[in-house]
């Protein structure tokens, strides 16, 4: 089948979904990989290198997508601006779209995947099994952000992060307060520890206790009330009082650290607001909150998202996209994502979309104009 590649057009976007060392195992089980012009230049991959493992370099945008069997995105699709047209209407009837599609937040773009006749295939619902951990983009790109969302505190602190033994006397370590102990809170955490800092982390499902303590960290018990363990492993939403009751533990810690980290998520839904106005008011001048969760409503309410703001003599770090800022590695690591989906859907050279399989269950949105996706479905009434 015929694989593209086009340049990603969101702002801020420097990551390309396949890097060149990828081409030619997608080539070598019979797909030709086709690539837009420049499209990995923003991630430190230049043409000739995709060149030299066998892509064929496309000019023509409307050429790329109008003959593409499986477009292979990072971002959902847009309005493409040298066409002024959706990324869905450029491509053909029936054709694949894989990528970041975010269908229960965008029920109106999966509607309109059904309705141009694109099968979406989302990275981000590929199912978190066993037989799929290869496939797992949300993981692959969490981990390097929580491990960035550590050199942004560590950069915007006027302070260093290890205990340091001068002639001019000591400096006590800092200490960070990690919100969240998922795929990107343990990374955050190892970093941080790796910079010398005294770690403190909170999150609601009782087994995370014993992965921040073999990282080195030191575990902030939730209230005990009610459990939080919801499907799949995840965190449940939490009710209003235990929130309240959460906020109140979290206080003390959070206004004695130099920098928080926050990475609390519940799939599905707002984020967690964990760290309230009046709580960085309190704060550490000088102190630093990186919040991972700005994308999804935050789990700081000052954050703004996008955006890098003081307040109260606070910095709070709003990034929404940090996977983009180490570009090179996300891409190299979402690119053989990609590589082992394509390579598990492959038969005879042709995509086989099985509706019994469990991928593809998992994370097919759309096919023959509809939505498949049973929660999108839902969503769209
Ligand atoms: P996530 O991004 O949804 O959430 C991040 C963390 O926030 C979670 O640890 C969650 O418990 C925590 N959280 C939610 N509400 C909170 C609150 N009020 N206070 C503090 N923390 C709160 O989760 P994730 O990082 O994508 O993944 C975590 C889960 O997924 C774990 O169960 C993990 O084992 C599982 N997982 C499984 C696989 C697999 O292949 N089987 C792969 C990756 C992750």
């Amino acid at each position: 089948m015929i694989l593209a590649i086009p340049k990603e057009t969101t702002e801020g976007e420097k990551r390309v979904a396949i890097v060149p060392e990828t081409v030619s195992k997608l080539r070598k089980i019979g797909h030709t990989v086709r690539i837009q012009k420049g499209a990995g230049e923003a991630s430190g991959f230049p043409d000739h290198l995709y060149e030299k493992e066998g892509a064929v370099l496309v000019d023509d945008v409307n050429d790329l997508y109008g003959t593409a069997d499986v477009l292979l995105k990072v971002d959902r699709p847009v309005v493409h601006p040298s066409s002024g047209k959706s990324e869905l209407e450029m491509m053909k009837k029936g054709a694949i779209f894989v990528g970041f599609f975010y269908s229960m937040s965008n029920v109106d773009l999966a509607k309109k995947a059904a309705s141009t006749g694109v099968q979406v295939l989302s990275m981000d619902a590929v199912p978190r099994i066993t037989k799929a951990q290869r496939m797992d983009a949300l993981s692959s790109q969490t981990n390097l952000a929580g491990y960035k969302a550590v050199l942004l505190a560590a950069d915007h602190l006027h302070k260093i992060f290890p205990l340091l033994m001068t002639a001019a006397g000591t400096i006590s370590p800092a200490k960070v307060v990690i919100l969240g102990a998922g795929v990107a809170g343990l990374q955050a955490i190892a970093t941080a520890k790796r910079l010398g800092a005294v770690v403190e982390v909170s999150d609601v499902r009782p087994e995370t206790k014993e992965q921040v303590q073999s990282l080195g960290g030191k575990f902030i018990e939730p209230p005990q009330d009610e459990s939080l363990v919801g499907e799949g492993g995840y965190a449940k939403e939490a009710s209003a009082e235990y929130l309240a009751k959460q906020q109140e533990i979290l206080r003390k810690h959070i206004c004695e650290a130099d920098a928080v980290i926050t990475t609390a998520q519940v799939p599905g839904r707002k984020a967690p607001v964990l760290i309230k106005a009046d709580v960085v008011k309190d704060m550490q001048p000088g102190a630093v909150i990186v919040d991972m969760a700005a994308g999804t409503g935050g789990n700081c309410e000052l954050t703004e998202p996008g955006q890098v703001v003081k307040k109260h003599g606070v910095t709070i770090v709003g990034h929404t996209n940090l996977p983009a800022e180490l570009a090179y590695h996300a891409s190299q690591l979402y690119s053989r994502n990609l590589q082992a989906l394509i390579e598990y859907l492959t038969k005879e050279g042709n995509l086989n979309l099985d509706a019994n399989d469990e991928i593809v269950k998992g994370a097919l949105i759309t096919r023959d104009g509809q939505i498949v996706h049973e929660k999108t479905r839902e969503l769209a009434g």
